[in-house]
């Protein structure tokens, strides 16, 4: 317990993969994943003379089997903390299809069964609330934003996908996107009408050629104030769950004009992301959070005290292979 409580005070980052499952059908496809044991994942290498091997460790690897309720059970302790007064950044990395959203929301058509990470920690949120409440008043409010070509919008305004917003460099009470809506929620059915709502403005922004959720960041960011019913003070905390945009390396002989300049904009904000949470690791004096909107939206929430956590998504199929070794190295540079 007292070991915990050290790792509690001093902030952390913390490292997930997570493989996806082969889609229905595809039971027969070579399997790029040779082995997952504990943190350790080992990806088979092809190449002209027969194969390679090459193995990545995290703090935890979860397979095609794991549900959503194993994802979820170990960030359990996140939520906790966000109610204690800490902030928290929740990210989901990988190349487009790889399972971002999936672990973050769910599939298209949601069950209680697969809910994502963003209702079940709410759901959580509330649940802990309600047992503090001879302790503790909260109050609990959410924003929904999008990046898209390092531009921030509000995902919770209809109409809000075409409004550019600004980024307060010094956060007032916790607010780094103050003019973003900010909806006050007390039940998990709120957070799903919003959740829906914001998912219809993202939509609403997009052409058919052009899905744009796969090419922006989506931000949800939970903010949770808490009063201490004896002594009246006031803490506050927060927590970004974010769904970036994939990671997959657009060809540039290939890619022109508008995704051309998508791309730019995606690799480096990822790439500053990479940065920022690699000098975190590093305890470096310098983090260079003003490379990218999203880092300078997530500053209070990166380093300090604050949690963070990585999960990575790849894809089984041999095909993606290139595209895997380069998220586990992404991966393993900010572990
Ligand atoms: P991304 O957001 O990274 O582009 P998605 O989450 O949309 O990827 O996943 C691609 C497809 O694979 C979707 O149809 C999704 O429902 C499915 N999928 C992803 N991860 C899983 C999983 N762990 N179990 C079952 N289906 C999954
Ligand atoms: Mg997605």
């Amino acid at each position: 317990i007292l070991y915990n409580q050290v790792q509690d005070l001093k902030g952390s980052i913390r490292v997930y993969c997570r493989v996806r499952p082969f889609f229905p059908g595809q039971r027969n496809h070579l399997s790029a994943v040779e082995n997952i044991e504990g943190g350790t994942i080992t990806v088979s290498i092809p190449s002209k003379n027969g194969k390679g091997r090459k193995s990545f460790n995290f703090n935890k690897v979860f397979g095609p089997s794991a549900t959503q309720a194993e994802v979820f059970c170990d960030m359990q302790p996140l939520i906790r903390s966000v109610l204690d007064g800490y902030n928290v950044c929740i990210f989901a990395y990988g190349q487009t299809g790889s399972g971002k959203t999936y672990t973050m929301t769910g599939p298209k058509e949601i069950v209680e069964k697969s809910q994502g990470v963003n209702y079940r920690a709410l759901r959580d949120l509330f649940l802990i609330a309600d047992q503090r409440k001879d302790t503790f008043l909260y109050e609990v409010s959410v924003q929904m934003i999008e990046i898209y070509n390092e531009q921030v919008r509000d995902l919770l305004v209809t109409g809000g996908a075409n409004r550019r917003l600004e980024i307060r460099s010094s956060s007032h009470k916790g607010l780094s996107v103050p003019d973003a809506s900010l909806v006050r929620v007390s039940s998990t059915i709120d957070v799903i009408e919003l959740m829906n709502r914001g998912q219809r403005n993202r939509a609403v922004g997009a052409t058919a050629l052009n899905d744009r959720s796969s090419r922006s960041h989506s931000c949800l960011t939970v903010h949770v104030q808490g009063r201490d019913l004896t002594s009246g003070a006031i803490l506050r905390g927060c927590m970004h769950l974010v769904d970036l945009a994939g990671s997959e390396r657009v060809d540039k002989s290939e890619a022109t004009g508008d995704r051309l300049k998508e791309a730019q904009h995606i690799n480096k904000s990822l790439s500053a992301l990479g940065d920022v949470i690699a000098s975190l690791a590093q305890k470096n004096s310098h983090v260079p959070y003003r490379n990218s909107k999203l880092t300078q939206l997530l500053q209070d929430s990166l380093g300090g005290q604050a949690k963070t956590l990585m999960f990575v998504h790849v894809s089984p199929e041999i095909d993606s292979i290139g595209e895997t070794i380069s998220t586990l190295k992404f991966a393993e540079r900010v572990a």
